[in-house]
């Protein structure tokens, strides 16, 4: 049973920013509208998510982290879901299967909560414990009994190097929601929640990035199409400045990226890459869902139509004509 739990738990964690990943990803999902992230030692030793979401009910607390908990239904608006998350009711007990795990958490502004402490999956202790509505999740020494898996973590630097990207891209895709990271108590990113996208594009890239942005828009029957991307005099050694977000989720997809490289065709000097943050908003139907979930990648089943209207509203931003 706990060999199993390991062996299940790598792969939802493979390494810190997965955690931090499922963490905020539960956070948005409470509906928080602020979430703080605290982590050491590329989160090696400690990462803390606290956010002002609905909260876990006192009773609801052990249970979250069992196997297949999840309390979020699964219906057809769900399935975009599903595609791109994957592990439903995973998270919580393969993180505390690979860690020392303690979660406060409380579904009111009572002033009281609860909190349960959990080590290498095994409950420690539960009891009451003063908390704001909200919940409070501290992953400590993760992959402790799991010596393998720690042997192939990289450097602190490259692991936190996933963690902030990893953040950064749930800010650009939730940009109504306040997010703060800090390393060692060192603050890397803030975002004001404000909903402005243009903000925390100023927030990651720079404000003098943010004032070389150009924003793009389209309407079409089946997408909604929104976004801002650098002029291109702006541009930058590779690609990971390009962040696509599909019905409010990060996603990569080499369709789109295709098109908006395409877009820029010849304006770019050889081996340089725009800025750009793109939305595109459309009925889950329109995806396919047959795809790994672990990498967030997605398939559409009108791709060449999505393509061509990705490209033409780039090169509209960008004051070229269509082609
Ligand atoms: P899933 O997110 O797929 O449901 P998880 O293992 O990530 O599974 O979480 C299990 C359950 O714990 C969730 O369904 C939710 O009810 C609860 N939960 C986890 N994190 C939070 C949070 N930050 N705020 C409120 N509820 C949470
Ligand atoms: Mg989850």
């Amino acid at each position: 049973e706990q060999l199993a739990n390991r062996i299940a738990a790598g792969e939802v964690v493979e390494r810190p920013a997965s955690v931090v990943k499922e963490l905020a990803e539960n956070a948005i999902d409470a509906g928080a509208t602020e979430i703080d992230i605290a982590v050491e030692e590329g989160g090696l030793t400690f990462i803390r998510v606290r956010d002002n979401g609905s909260g876990i009910e006192a009773d609801d607390l052990e249970r979250a982290f069992q196997r297949h908990a999840t309390s979020k239904i699964r219906t057809d608006r769900d399935l975009f879901r599903i595609a791109t998350l994957g592990f439903r009711g995973e998270a919580l007990p393969s993180i505390a299967a690979v860690s020392r795990v303690s979660c406060l958490s409380a579904a009111d502004d009572s002033g009281l909560g609860r909190k349960i402490v959990l080590e290498g999956g095994h409950v420690r202790s539960i009891e009451q414990a003063a908390s704001p509505k909200g919940t409070e999740i501290v992953v400590r020494d993760l992959f402790f009994n799991t010596p393998a898996r720690l042997k192939y973590m990289k450097t602190i630097q490259t692991e936190l190097g996933h963690i902030s990207d990893c953040v950064n891209r749930l800010a650009l895709s939730h940009p109504g929601i306040a997010f703060t990271l800090t390393h060692n108590g060192n603050p890397l990113l803030r975002t004001t929640g404000g909903g402005d996208r243009l903000q925390v594009i100023a927030a990651i890239y720079g404000a003098a990035a943010a004032r070389q942005m150009l924003r793009a828009a389209a309407d079409h029957p089946d997408y909604r199409l929104e976004g801002w991307l650098s002029k291109p005099e702006l541009t930058r050694a590779n690609r990971s400045g390009i962040t696509t977000i599909v019905n409010g989720r990060y996603i990569r997809s080499f369709a789109i990226q295709q098109a908006i490289l395409e877009a820029y065709h010849t304006l770019l000097p050889t081996g340089r890459f725009p800025l750009v943050v793109l939305e595109v908003g459309m009925h889950p139907g329109l995806l396919d869902v047959n795809v790994h979930p672990a990498k967030q990648e997605v398939r559409f089943s009108k791709e060449a139509e999505l393509k061509e209207l990705v490209e033409s509203a780039l090169r509209r931003a960008l004051g070229r004509t269509a082609h």
